[in-house]
């Protein structure tokens, strides 16, 4: 019953007024390639008015910034090394990231955090990326962009230690149960919201976590080009995701929570805006 708020499947109307903003996109990946510029545009049609561009290595992260120079004012960057990607992050790196985080595109520090659901690099050099990223941000002053999975406890427990030093903090791509949910909010972090939810086969539980949520905490993602709302009709030809259905997952958002999309439209925006420190968007 969560599509009771919008009718059909239709991509939802809405005023000029709305806006989204998405805070999680992966636009330097190279599926974006052939076509990077019209997938902003579409995405800006849809009143998508600002994405943030994810940094998950330290290549990653100078790529992203440099888009977000050809595009002020749209496209953001974050600074940071993936967990995945962690055993590639050696003290000598550090400078670099750390330059990185006090560029003015840069408005947060990560994707960073602990993964052992997929173990790509030690764990111990997990732990050490983590709190160099942690220590990192909390010297620039910038939000750390949080990803976790399968490492609740130790990611708490390395979260715990720092957060009276971050700004703020926001669990990416939430995906998980109540307990964690709870340890989060506990902690002062905000949560984000990706396409997970239009999943009936994975993502049933959080449709009774959401109302829980207090809207102050809540931001919106893609997490495109992964992360393709499945029930999305017509689908798309390609599995690829793009910024222009974060309106699709905000529609889900809205129905498990008994909200008009102006109202998600309203907080989720400003919301990113506060967390991240943006300016007002082009229209
Ligand atoms: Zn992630």
């Amino acid at each position: 019953m969560h599509r009771a708020i919008i009718s059909g499947n239709a991509v939802p109307h809405y005023s000029s007024a709305m806006h989204w903003i998405d805070v999680g996109t992966n636009l330097t990946h190279d599926s974006f390639d052939r076509d990077r510029s019209a997938v902003i545009e579409r995405a800006r049609g849809q009143r998508v008015l600002q994405m943030i561009v994810t940094g998950a290595s330290v290549a990653g992260s100078v790529a992203a910034v440099e888009l977000a120079r050809l595009h002020p004012g749209t496209l953001f960057a974050t600074a940071g090394v993936h967990p995945h990607h962690a055993a590639q992050l050696g003290v000598s790196d550090l400078a670099a990231l750390r330059a990185l985080l006090t560029r003015p595109e840069v408005v947060a520090a990560g994707e960073c955090g602990l993964d052992y659901h997929r173990d790509l690099s030690p764990r111990e050099l997990q732990l050490r990326a983590f709190e160099w990223q942690l220590r990192l941000a909390a010297d620039t002053g910038k939000p750390v962009f949080l990803h976790q999975r399968d490492a609740h406890q130790d990611f708490l427990a390395v979260l715990r230690e720092h957060r009276r030093t971050l700004t703020a903090a926001v669990a990416h791509c939430f995906t998980a149960g109540e307990r964690e949910l709870e340890d989060y909010l506990a902690l002062g972090l905000s949560i984000g919201i990706t396409g997970w939810l239009c999943d009936e086969r994975r993502g049933a539980h959080l449709h009774a976590l959401l109302p829980r949520i207090p809207a102050a905490r809540l931001l919106l993602e893609t997490d495109a080009p992964y992360l393709l709302p499945r029930d999305l009709r017509p689908k798309p030809k390609s599995r690829r995701n793009e910024p222009m259905y974060l309106p699709h997952v905000a529609a889900a958002l809205a129905a498990a929570r008994s909200e008009t999309l102006e109202q998600c439209a309203a907080y989720t925006s400003a919301n990113a805006r506060a967390f991240f420190a943006l300016p007002a968007p082009l229209s």
